[in-house]
């Protein structure tokens, strides 16, 4: 990635989606992670060359998607381009009051003890931080996390009112399938069945996946 805190590497974008979160929101992959988990979903789509997009650029687009109440980031791992986020969410927020949700391969007690400032203030900006590495033995099929060790932490109260709903009510996980141009991405946390069926259409189709 090029060295510029006005630039961010990301896999892909999508403006829309119900299955990360609360409300509709714009869903971002930032590419590139050293964790490594056995059974990674995303573990292509972090192989392969990211895009490189102006922060500025980026923050347009998505203050200009109608209707979502914010946005869920993964990858990748967000917090290694933490700076190049802050700036992002920063913008965004200018111009309109936004949700943020993170996933994270770290811990957030990891986080919180880091000495890197721009980390610190990601933190500050973010609602919900889903932490914690994927463990494939410890997958037990609940939704908006990957495996049991993950938590879904409230860093704000600003989803307090319908955690019950999304987050606690341990209803399906659900994925949406999005073609954007040439390309086929599985969005969300897919189930046993959910990850066959992407695999069936993956060799069909040819696609990535991000959670
Ligand atoms: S599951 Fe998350 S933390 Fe683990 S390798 Fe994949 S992107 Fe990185």
């Amino acid at each position: 990635m090029e060295n510029k805190t006005n630039k961010i590497d990301i896999s892909h974008y999508v403006e829309c989606t119900k299955v990360l979160g609360p409300y509709l929101r714009s869903a971002l992959w930032v590419h590139g992670c050293r964790a490594n988990c056995d059974g990674c979903v995303a573990k292509e789509m972090n192989a392969e060359k990211g895009t490189i997009y102006d922060v500025d650029e980026l923050a347009e687009i998505l203050i200009r998607v109608p209707h979502t109440e914010g946005i869920t980031i993964s990858g990748g791992e967000p917090f290694l381009q933490a700076e190049s986020l802050v700036s992002l969410i920063t913008e965004i927020k200018k111009a309109r009051d936004y949700g943020v949700i993170v996933y994270t391969g770290f811990l957030l007690e990891e986080l919180q003890n880091s000495k890197d400032e721009n980390i610190k203030k990601m933190l500050y900006n973010i609602d919900i931080l889903i932490d914690g590495r994927y463990i494939k033995e410890l997958d037990d099929n609940i939704p908006y996390r990957g495996s049991s060790n993950q938590r879904i932490i409230e860093l704000t109260d600003r989803y307090k009112d319908i955690m019950d709903v999304y987050y606690n009510k341990h209803d399906k996980r659900n994925i949406e399938i999005n073609v954007t141009g040439n390309k086929v991405y599985m969005i969300g946390v897919p189930s046993e069945y959910g990850l066959k069926v992407w695999e069936d259409f993956k060799k069909k189709a040819g696609g990535k996946s991000g959670i």
